[in-house]
């Protein structure tokens, strides 16, 4: 029964490494009843990690600023994520780091009374869009949900505040496309669920600047971007410069660079990725085997 449920998987909590199947919390944890948490998602693709320090940074920062900060040193957390992928037996991993801000003795309601729990785990890699789709893209509406406003949760801390994303992804399905956009307070596009959106027109690249997570896709990109000289504006996007857009694709940890070639029912471009598409995904996927964005499973375990 359980091996219909889970995926190939393995998890470390309260120091060991356990199978998926049973990784459990307490039901009275905050990270369970409030959201109470924080998260970080890094990939390892052929036994690589992709940019391990810049997701552990932002892990380290989101736990600060929650004031529940992660009490293990980047060496051991490297470890743990390591074994993990390594006790999976997986070469292409999702692997997630997890700090909650765990159980309070009797169930008070006073946060700083609570016992942080940190967890992680790696199951199989997972794709937004499925890379033997990669030519058809993916299909989306931008919907009239505003994403929660970065003034009430702070976009940058990774969270799971994921009402907003997830009744859009239903809005999607009934609409029968793959995914969703939403907007920020401004009516301005802001992500979808687990992705970041570029646009491109004649003058180079466009991403929100503001009321997003800062995906380390979205970075990479920047990144590429500077490499080519290609211009990159991080400003608010509107939904007009959003349909007007030559090319436009997401960002994301689950799949890296994905075309978008239907909004709203309207081609983008000829529906087709286009050509800076193409070249950043060629790009970002070739940095997977350079030493100087990997880090090796095997070294760190
Ligand atoms: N935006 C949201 C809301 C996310 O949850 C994610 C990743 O899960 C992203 C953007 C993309 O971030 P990254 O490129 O670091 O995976």
């Amino acid at each position: 029964m359980k091996e219909d449920i889970f995926p190939q998987g393995s998890a470390w909590m309260n120091g060991e490494f356990i199978n998926i199947s049973e990784a459990r919390i307490p039901i009275l944890d905050w990270g369970f009843l409030r959201s109470d948490a924080t998260y970080d998602v890094v990939h390892v693709w052929k036994g690589q990690f992709f940019r391990l320090d810049e997701h552990i940074d932002r892990f380290f920062e989101s736990t600060k600023s929650l004031r529940m900060p992660c009490s293990l040193e980047r060496d051991d957390l490297k470890k743990i994520l390591a074994g993990c992928v390594r006790h999976a037996g997986l070469d292409d991993a999702y692997v997630e780091m997890i700090q909650t801000r765990g159980v309070s003795k009797n169930f008070q309601r006073d946060p700083r009374k609570a016992n942080h729990r940190f967890i992680a785990f790696a199951v199989p890699f997972g794709w937004i869009l499925n890379p033997d789709e990669f030519e058809k893209g993916l299909n989306v509406i931008v919907s009239n949900i505003r994403r929660i406003p970065p003034e009430s949760v702070d976009s940058k801390i990774k969270n799971y505040h994921w009402l907003d994303l997830i009744s859009g992804m239903f809005e999607a399905y009934d609409s029968n496309v793959d995914s969703v956009i939403l907007v920020d307070e401004g009516n301005n596009i802001s992500e979808g669920p687990g992705f970041n959106i570029f646009c491109v027109d004649a003058s180079g690249l466009y991403t929100p600047d503001k009321g997003v997570l800062e995906g380390v896709t979205r970075q990479t990109v920047l990144d590429l971007a500077e490499e080519i000289n290609l211009p990159v504006n991080l400003k608010p996007i509107s939904i007009d410069m959003l349909n007007d857009s030559i090319e436009v694709f997401a960002t994301s940890t689950a799949g890296g660079i994905m075309p978008i070639t239907k909004i709203n029912n309207q081609l983008v471009g000829n529906g087709k990725p286009g050509k800076v598409t193409r070249q950043i995904h060629k790009s970002y996927w070739d940095l997977h085997v350079n030493s100087r964005w990997t880090q090796s499973v095997n070294d760190l375990v």
